[in-house]
């Protein structure tokens, strides 16, 4: 994850409070494209008669010309039209969560993310590092609107359940139940992205806790009902895998040693 600057500069002083709007749209357009990371969270600041934003972003180069979609070209046109330019520059490797995937060629994927990310909610099935969503074919809007409209629900129930106070069952029953709302959408979202990647993508079922290491060991499949426990869990988390159903699942935290 980079931190990156956007400035937004305006030719005249009566523009200003329409710099300002622009600035809320582009914003929008490019966390819909998966180029900006919490858009809602980053701070926008008057410096001079330039409005500027600092934003968190996948990569370094997350803002080349190549990778925006046809909705931040448009709107880029429209505020050059208007006298409005947009500067990117790239301020500094986040120190919290700096890495993303550098796969040549994953293997497969998982749609995963927490209360504490504010990474992409892909990783890559080989190194477990964040994917950033510009890196698949987009579709023909070109942004990931259903993705991040996930990825926003999964954290409000994983920081519900977190905190234990307000809806805790019914956020773990979401993000556990492979019938649940959050898993059914979660699952559309893994079926597109496999079919516009071409490979194998995965949904996390959440698994809080189990009677006995016995019957955890022994568990099933929830939705075709096929053993999937792993021996040796993959990246020392997913215990458990079906590559039919493109499930994965974790070792009942109430009983892991
Ligand atoms: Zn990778
Ligand atoms: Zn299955």
């Amino acid at each position: 994850m980079y931190v990156h600057r956007i400035e937004f500069r305006c030719s005249a002083e009566q523009l200003l409070g329409r710099t300002a709007e622009f600035a809320d749209e582009l914003l929008g357009a490019l966390q819909q494209n998966g180029l900006v990371c919490e858009a809602e969270c980053s701070p926008v600041y008057l410096e001079g008669g330039s409005y500027v934003a600092i934003v968190l972003a996948p990569e370094q180069m997350s803002f080349a010309p190549e990778l925006h979609s046809e909705r931040v070209t448009k709107i880029l046109g429209e505020g050059a039209a208007l006298g409005i330019t947009v500067t990117f520059t790239a301020v500094a490797e986040d120190s919290s969560c700096a890495q993303t995937c550098a796969c040549h060629s994953p293997s497969g994927y998982v749609l995963f993310t927490n209360f504490l990310s504010v990474a992409p909610p892909v990783r890559c099935l080989d190194c477990f590092l964040p994917v950033p969503l510009y890196r698949f074919p987009v579709r023909p809007a070109g942004d990931f609107h259903d993705v991040i409209c996930w990825q926003s629900d999964y954290r409000s129930c994983d920081r519900l359940q977190m905190n234990c106070t307000v809806l805790e069952k019914a956020t773990t029953r979401q993000m556990s139940d492979v019938g649940s709302t959050l898993s059914k959408v979660g699952r559309e979202n893994c079926s597109v992205l496999e079919s516009l990647s071409g490979k194998p993508f995965y949904y996390y079922l959440y698994r809080a806790n189990g009677r006995s290491v016995k019957s955890e060991m022994a568990r099933c499949c929830p939705s075709c009902g096929q053993p999937w426990y792993l021996e040796t869990a993959l990246h020392s988390l997913f215990h458990y895998k079906c590559d039919q159903c493109r499930l994965l699942s974790n070792f009942a935290w109430n009983l892991s040693p």
